[in-house]
């Protein structure tokens, strides 16, 4: 689960991106929308700030969700 994070950083990271996922290079298409990843997650420490963000289609979200 994507945890907030503010609509101007949102903004940043999509720009930055230019609307394709940051880990394969994927355009983001209508049927799944790529989302805001944590690029080390906030449970190891990561923070929302812009470094530490990565706009990533469904499947590389997926596959970087750490375990429980
Ligand atoms: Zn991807």
């Amino acid at each position: 689960m994507t945890a907030a994070i503010p609509e101007s950083m949102r903004r940043g990271v999509i720009e930055r991106a230019q609307g394709c996922c940051e880990y394969c290079g994927k355009p983001q298409v209508t049927f799944f929308a790529h989302e805001i990843d944590h690029v080390i997650a906030r449970k190891h420490g990561g923070q929302t700030e812009l470094e530490n963000l990565a706009f990533a289609c469904f499947e590389c979200n997926r596959y970087s969700a750490a375990p429980e």
